[in-house]
């Protein structure tokens, strides 16, 4: 089966170039209060679907496991550095559109900065829609193209793909900005219901950063934030939704105890749900593919040789 092309963020400095130097304390903060916004206080097992180095993960502490999902070995093995190995935290390297997990295993899950390097968004949807349990909360960012700059660059002529579309621009290979809509569209397709929409960075602007001090900006935002739900017209935009439909959601269901490895994964390749542990590789039974665990990391990218 062929896979959509996969942004890969292996052997990266991503971490410290972007968000350690990158002079990116506005966005972090604003970042940490919309998840503050919009995060159940607490749960069982939240999937963070490109976890990268861990930038967002110590906002989870009120959930009792936490799995760190990132295409990149390295980016994950930063993360384990910053967090520690713990009962806690798992760490997979895997695909988003070949999600090695169990369906409705996951009580929470969020994708923070990750759209923008998806191909094929409802096929990756599909697959978040699976492994979630009905009822369970999904937190998306997006990076949108209805934003006021891109507005006004393609009013004075400066840009030549318009913003009111709905279709996704690629400005860059794998970086793709979207329309609110479209994301909308999308989402409900896959049976998630939209609660709350957050609108963030209204003032990512470089001389306005350098000016103001960090603080304000940040206040400032977090009060501009809930205009989300009016209109969505700045570069990032945060979307909580439910998985499925509140009227058929029966009671406060929790996700499933993980008892045991065998509960938790399944094959990404031919889907069986028993995978042997050997301790350094899991094994399907069914295919009898092979996937590595080599330091605490699970990785199910390619079945080892
Ligand atoms: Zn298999």
């Amino acid at each position: 089966m062929t896979t959509p092309p996969i942004c890969d963020y292996e052997g990266s400095d991503y971490q410290t170039s972007f968000w350690d130097k990158g002079g990116r304390a506005y966005e972090d903060r604003t970042e940490a209060i919309a998840l503050k916004r919009l995060l159940p206080k607490k749960g069982r097992l939240l999937l963070e679907l490109g976890a990268g180095a861990g930038r967002n993960t110590p906002r989870y502490e009120g959930f009792d496991r936490v799995v760190l999902l990132d295409y990149s070995r390295t980016q994950l093995e930063h993360a384990q550095q910053r967090l520690g190995k713990s009962e806690k935290y798992f760490y997979v390297a895997a695909d988003v559109y070949r999600l090695p997990f169990v369906d409705g295993l996951f009580d929470t899950a969020t994708m923070i900065r990750v759209l923008h390097h998806i191909a094929d968004v409802p096929r990756a949807l599909l697959q978040v829609k699976n492994v979630m349990r009905p009822g369970g909360t999904f937190i998306l960012e997006f990076a949108n193209k209805l934003n006021l700059k891109a507005i006004f660059r393609y009013w004075l002529g400066k840009q030549t793909w318009s913003p009111f579309t709905l279709d996704p621009v690629e400005f860059a290979k794998l970086n793709f900005d979207f329309h609110p809509n479209a994301i909308r569209y999308w989402l409900d397709q896959r049976d998630f219901t939209i609660q709350k929409t957050l609108a963030l960075s209204h003032f990512r602007i470089g001389w306005l950063k350098r000016i103001v001090p960090t603080g304000i900006l940040v206040f400032l935002d977090s009060i501009l934030q809930w205009t989300g739900a009016l209109w969505q017209l700045t570069p990032s935009v945060f979307i909580k939704s439910l998985r499925g439909r509140p009227r058929n959601i029966h009671g406060e269901e929790t996700a499933p105890r993980i008892t045991s490895l065998a509960a938790f994964f399944k094959c990404p390749d031919c889907g069986f749900l028993h995978l042997d542990d050997r301790k350094t590789y899991l094994e399907c039974l069914s295919c009898r593919k092979k996937w590595e665990v080599r330091d605490g990391i699970y990785d199910f990218r390619e079945p080892m040789k």
